[in-house]
């Protein structure tokens, strides 16, 4: 039942005539590159990027409420593992007319808990990628860890300390050894 948006150019855009009264339910896979995610080394995305959701319509205004799902893989900044991160964010968007002018900032008076993200369409269609974009931006984590309490890699033999219980910090003794070995130059 998924769907192949795979070719297809405008696949997170939606013409406004198109949406009824009583809403449209959508669904598109996208592929990473579609999203022009920004490039963040060693994160990919084995599976396409899946959004699905009700746009509605009232007067000039065009809402989506949905949820945005897919599955980074990551490398864990700890041991290097690769982890699997599946993400799912709601996405709550309210589209204005082009000709809109959005008052939000310059008042402090915004309810932060309003979790209502502001884009417009060009009076004719509406863009789903600015705010899949900035939503899946958001899923990228900025140290990954395959679990919280990783022991990463072992400084000194390079074991993955998850996997091996290396002998190397009850000792201590590679480290003084490698110390020893170091030779000064004599200044006097
Ligand atoms: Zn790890
Ligand atoms: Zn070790």
């Amino acid at each position: 039942m998924a769907v192949s948006q795979q070719g297809k150019s405008a696949a997170l855009e939606v013409s406004l005539a198109k949406i009824p009264e009583e809403g449209l339910a959508f669904q598109a896979e996208v592929s990473a590159a579609y999203l022009r995610l920004p490039e963040v080394a060693e994160v990919e995305f084995p599976v396409p990027v899946l959004v699905r959701g009700l746009l509605t319509k009232v007067g000039e205004q065009a809402y989506f409420h949905g949820v945005t799902s897919g599955t980074l893989a990551v490398l864990c900044s700890r041991c290097l593992e690769v982890v699997q991160s599946p993400f799912s964010m709601e996405m709550r968007v309210i589209y204005f007319p082009p000709s809109a002018h959005v008052q939000i900032d310059g008042e402090d008076g915004v309810d932060a808990d309003e979790e209502l993200d502001l884009y417009s369409h060009d009076g004719m269609t509406l863009d789903l990628r600015p705010p899949v974009h900035d939503i899946v931006a958001l899923a990228l984590p900025i140290q990954p860890l395959c679990r919280p309490d990783c022991l990463g890699l072992c400084q000194v033999c390079g074991e993955n300390r998850n996997a091996v219980a290396c002998a190397c910090d009850a000792a201590g003794d590679l480290r003084f050894a490698s110390l020893q070995q170091l030779r000064f130059p004599k200044t006097s």
